[in-house]
C-alpha cells in the first residue's frame, strides 16, 4: 500500500482517498472485532477500536494518521510493500546497510534492506505510538513504589490520598462518558445533514471546559499524596511534568476549537465563562474575566 500521502496535507480529496484506501484496506486484511478496528489516528494510536466510519472520521478530521505507523501491522499489513513518506527511507536504508557491512557480505543488502526495513518500521512505530506514554508511566507511578517498598501504617493522609484519587477517577470517568455521547450524537447530527451543537457545556463541562483533565490530574495527584505521606515527596516530578503537558496540550485543543468556524464564537464565550480545569461556577458576564489561570 501507497504510504507516501500519510505526511501530506491534510483536508485535500487525495487526502482523504487514501484514508479511505487505508480503512478498505483494513476491513479486507485484519478481523474487525464487532466491525470495529483499531484506530491509527495520533490520538487513539492503534489503542482504541472505532467503526470504520469513526476510524475515517478520525484520520480525516481533527486528527491524522500516526506518522510512524507505516508497516500496518495492526491491520494485516506483514510488510512494506508501497511508497513511504521521504523521512522514513533514509535511516532504513543506513541501518540495513551497516548491518550487512558488519557481516561482511554485500550480497545479502538487498534481503537486509527488506528485514531491516519492516523491523525498523516496527520498532518506529511502536516508539512513535508508545515511547511518549512510556516515560510519563514511569514518572507519574513512582508513588506506587514507594507505597510498596516503605512499610508503615495507614493515617488520614492516606484517607484523604484516597478520596482524593478516587474523585478523579469517578470525575474522568463521567467527563470522558459526557464527551464520549456528545460526539456520538454530533456525528450522528452531521451524517443527517443537520446542524451540529457547536459545545459541549452540560453536565461536568459547565463547571470546567476540561473536567476530564482535571480528574486524571486528581488521581495523579492523589498518588503523590501517598508518597508525600512516606517521606517522598519529592516523586511530585513526575505529576507535575504530566500536568504541565496537560496545559500545554490543553492549549492545543482550544486552539483547535477556536479554528472550526462552525464552533469559534461559541468557544470563545465558554472560554471567557468557563474555568479551565478546576470546576467552578460558570460567570454569567460575558464580558468579564477571562479565567484561563
Ligand atoms: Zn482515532
Amino acid at each position: 500500500m501507497d504510504k507516501s500521502w500519510m505526511l501530506a496535507r491534510k483536508g485535500t480529496t487525495q487526502y482523504n482517498d487514501k484514508c479511505k484506501a487505508f480503512v478498505e484496506f483494513a476491513v479486507s486484511n485484519c478481523t474487525a472485532a464487532n466491525g470495529k478496528i483499531y484506530c491509527s489516528c495520533k490520538y487513539c494510536r492503534n489503542n482504541q477500536r472505532h467503526s470504520t466510519y469513526y476510524v475515517f472520521a478520525h484520520l480525516t478530521g481533527g486528527m491524522r494518521m500516526s506518522p510512524g505507523y507505516i508497516l500496518w501491522y495492526m491491520h494485516g499489513e506483514t510488510a512494506i510493500s508501497g511508497p513511504v513518506p521521504g523521512r522514513y527511507l533514509n535511516p532504513v536504508a543506513t541501518d540495513a546497510t551497516a548491518g550487512s557491512t558488519e557481516q561482511g557480505g554485500g550480497t545479502k543488502q538487498g534481503r537486509g534492506t527488506e528485514l531491516g526495513g519492516d523491523m525498523h518500521a516496527m520498532l518506529r512505530g511502536y516508539h512513535d505510538t508508545c515511547f511518549p506514554f512510556d516515560v510519563f508511566l514511569i514518572g507519574v507511578t513512582i508513588p506506587l513504589y514507594v507505597v510498596h517498598s516503605v512499610n508503615e501504617p495507614l493515617n488520614i493522609w492516606d484517607l484523604i490520598a484516597i478520596v482524593v484519587s478516587v474523585c478523579g477517577i469517578i470525575v474522568a470517568y463521567h467527563a470522558d462518558t459526557q464527551l464520549h455521547d456528545f460526539v456520538t450524537r454530533n456525528s450522528k447530527q452531521k451524517e443527517l445533514g443537520k446542524p451540529m451543537v457547536p459545545n459541549l457545556d452540560k453536565g461536568l463541562w459547565n463547571y470546567s471546559r476540561h473536567p476530564n483533565y482535571f480528574g486524571e490530574q486528581l488521581w495523579w495527584w492523589g498518588l503523590v499524596i501517598f508518597a508525600w505521606n512516606l517521606g517522598h515527596g519529592w516523586t511530585f516530578f513526575g505529576a507535575l511534568i504530566n500536568s504541565m503537558c496537560l496545559a500545554y496540550v490543553t492549549k492545543l485543543v482550544e486552539d483547535r476549537m477556536l479554528k472550526q468556524d462552525y464552533r469559534a464564537e461559541a468557544y470563545r464565550i465558554y472560554q471567557k465563562t468557563t474555568s479551565v480545569w478546576i470546576p467552578w461556577f460558570r460567570s454569567s458576564t460575558i464580558g468579564g474575566k477571562d479565567k484561563s489561570n
